[in-house]
């Protein structure tokens, strides 16, 4: 399985002098596994994944998955060549939204209004099916996928394939579950044996993340915030890199990258993260990177 990253920045692209290292294109990572092409998100970086699937000069058939329909995660989508060409074949997959009665497909094709962009999806030349998913398994040629409902303020899932013994999770968008009722003015008020039911439910939608992660080769995980602007953002559905040490520690996994990097920070600052954080990973026992545009896994 060959893992690689084409976009890696949170909420919004982010080109310029300050991002060259990291890179500034959204959510995009590709994983091959031997002739079947994976994608998991459909950001500003699937433009050059789409590129780089050119290359290999075949008709293209592929999986995308989408974590959850925010912009970052889909807006890279029109801009995907290969999705022009007769003769290619798609198959998306993604939640439909939580919020209001929409398919999955439903919400692509709204981006694609007239009034937001020129071409709209009923004339793209490929083969393209939209599957909307929820929490479950799914058969993509043979190879066993599985889904999991992550904590974001619209549904949004991590998707794990397990090939040859080995197991890639790529998670969209979450923050861990809290009571958020717990430390807040509105549960002063509260039944304490209520806001005990709700701190357990939290817990326990936690524990399900847990597991769906044990004993994982390669996350790759929301690591938007530092611990101290994780504090002034909760609720926006983001975690916190010291929230995904916990979890790669707890579950065991093997080597974790932390994306969907926050817009505001420069090179230098992530750096400086990653040193630290890498120390820290190193003492628990498990490697951990910054995902960068470009950077390639075998797994
Ligand atoms: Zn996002
Ligand atoms: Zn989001």
């Amino acid at each position: 399985m060959k893992i690689r990253y084409w976009g890696v920045r949170g909420s919004i692209a982010t080109p310029g002098k300050s991002t060259v290292e990291y890179g500034g294109n959204t959510a995009c990572v590709s994983a091959e596994v031997d002739d079947t092409i994976l994608i998991f998100d459909a950001g500003t970086g699937i433009r050059e994944c789409g590129n780089y699937l050119l290359t290999l000069g075949i008709s293209i058939k592929g999986a995308i998955f989408i974590s959850h329909t925010h912009w970052d995660h889909i807006q890279g989508f029109p801009f995907f060549v290969p999705a022009y060409i007769p003769g290619n074949k798609f198959t998306m997959y993604g939640p439909p939204s939580d919020i209001q009665d929409q398919s999955l497909k439903q919400i692509m094709e709204f981006q694609t209004k007239y009034e937001y962009f020129p071409i709209s999806l009923s004339q793209l030349g490929a083969d393209i099916e939209y599957i909307d998913c929820k929490e479950g398994k799914i058969d993509v040629d043979g190879l066993e996928i599985y889904t999991c409902r992550i904590n974001h303020p619209v549904a949004s899932l991590a998707y794990k394939v397990i090939h040859n013994g080995k197991t890639f999770i790529y998670g969209g968008d979450h923050e861990p579950y809290r009571n958020i009722y717990r430390d807040s003015k509105e549960g002063e008020e509260m039944d304490e044996d209520f806001l005990k039911e709700l701190d357990e439910n939290a817990e326990e939608q936690n524990n399900k993340i847990t597991e769906f992660c044990r004993d994982a080769d390669l996350v790759s995980w929301d690591g938007q915030y530092t611990e101290k602007e994780y504090q002034a953002k909760k609720g926006w559905g983001h975690s916190s890199q010291l929230a995904d040490i916990e979890l790669a520690e707890k579950a065991s996994i093997k080597h974790i990258i932390l994306s969907h990097h926050e817009p505001m920070n420069s090179d230098e600052k992530l750096a400086q993260y990653e040193k630290e954080l890498k120390k820290t990973a190193s003492e628990k026992g498990f490697k951990l990177d910054l995902a960068k545009e470009g950077m390639e896994i075998e797994l």
